[in-house]
């Protein structure tokens, strides 16, 4: 009953759902930057807003400061392939996350940053089998 009740409650108050929302945005990066992996303190915009982009998951990445303001009004898969950081997996991560296919976009994360194991456990509880075999 107590789900039920949540949901109730974050039909009541928008900015509940709001606070939770970006929440688990920044949960599914281990609350870390997609374009460079330092820890994520705010969410950006991959179509900028100014340009018809939705607050919608699928456009919305949890995103430093130091990346968000310095992409400002840019589109972000232009802006990031300019950055010295640049890595083609997280480019890759970027557009499996505005398809919607956040588990791909998580995945191909992973492979970038092998620091990256908030998470998934399972992806740690087999790399440690891979090693014991
Ligand atoms: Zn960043």
């Amino acid at each position: 009953m107590h789900t039920n009740d949540a949901v109730f409650l974050e039909d009541l108050c928008p900015k509940f759902r709001l606070r939770q929302w970006r929440k688990s945005i920044h949960r599914f990066t281990g609350k870390s930057c997609i374009y460079c992996g330092k820890p994520s303190e705010s969410i950006d915009h991959v179509l900028p807003q100014s340009q018809g982009g939705l607050s919608t998951t699928e456009n919305c990445v949890p995103a430093c400061l130091s990346c968000n303001g310095d992409k400002s009004d840019e589109n972000a898969l232009y802006w990031y392939r300019r950055q010295k950081f640049y890595d083609p997996r997280r480019a890759m991560a970027i557009r499996a996350w505005l398809e919607g296919d956040l588990r791909l976009a998580i995945r191909l994360l992973q492979w970038a940053n092998p620091n990256f194991k908030k998470s998934n456990k399972n992806y740690e509880k087999d790399e440690s089998e891979y090693k014991a075999a």
